[in-house]
């Protein structure tokens, strides 16, 4: 997997350095990323999901897995058979629908986080087939950019590096 470094978060001070030549805008109604990717399910992304009035049969693919380094992570959010597209992607649409409560991975795609000691590494993912990476009227990933879609996952990180001072 191709992937650019966007930016780099200090997950004690909050503070960002970033790439101010990288752009990106997500396109209302694009809907790519829920044809061309496998989203892989954290048991948080099911019990939300399920708090929906959803069963885990119902959406879980358990044929299809995803591992890292050899330890198993979870298993795959399930596709239609007739498009290829996620459960969730209405069909007339083309919106999710269970946008408030999607699997962290569609909330992070395309970017992907990597935890280097106290700072976190953002790189963008390099697919084709999304229009918003590089688009001419995206954003930045600076760190209003980063506090505005992800202050949530940034503290819960934080909350794991930074040990409380005593
Ligand atoms: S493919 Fe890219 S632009 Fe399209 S919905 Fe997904 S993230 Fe947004």
């Amino acid at each position: 997997m191709e992937k650019r470094w966007v930016a780099t978060v200090d997950l004690e001070t909050l503070e960002v350095e970033h790439d101010p030549s990288f752009k990106f805008k997500c396109i209302e109604n694009c809907g790519r990323c829920c044809r061309d990717l496998e989203i892989p399910l954290r048991d948080e992304d099911i019990e939300r999901i399920e708090e929906l009035g959803y069963s885990a049969w119902e959406f879980v693919d358990y044929d299809k897995m995803f591992y890292r380094g050899g330890r198993f992570v979870g298993y795959a959010i399930r596709k239609r058979p007739f498009d290829d597209a996620c459960i969730f992607l209405d069909t007339e649409t083309n919106r999710c629908r269970i946008y408030g409560y999607r699997p962290l991975a569609c909330r992070l795609y395309p970017f992907i986080f990597v935890r280097r000691g106290r700072k976190m590494e953002i790189y963008v993912k390099k697919d084709s087939f999304c229009p918003g990476i590089d688009h001419p009227e995206g954003e930045p990933v600076t760190g209003e950019f980063l506090l505005k879609e992800y202050r949530d996952v940034l503290e819960e990180y934080q909350k794991r590096t930074v040990k409380p001072s005593r």
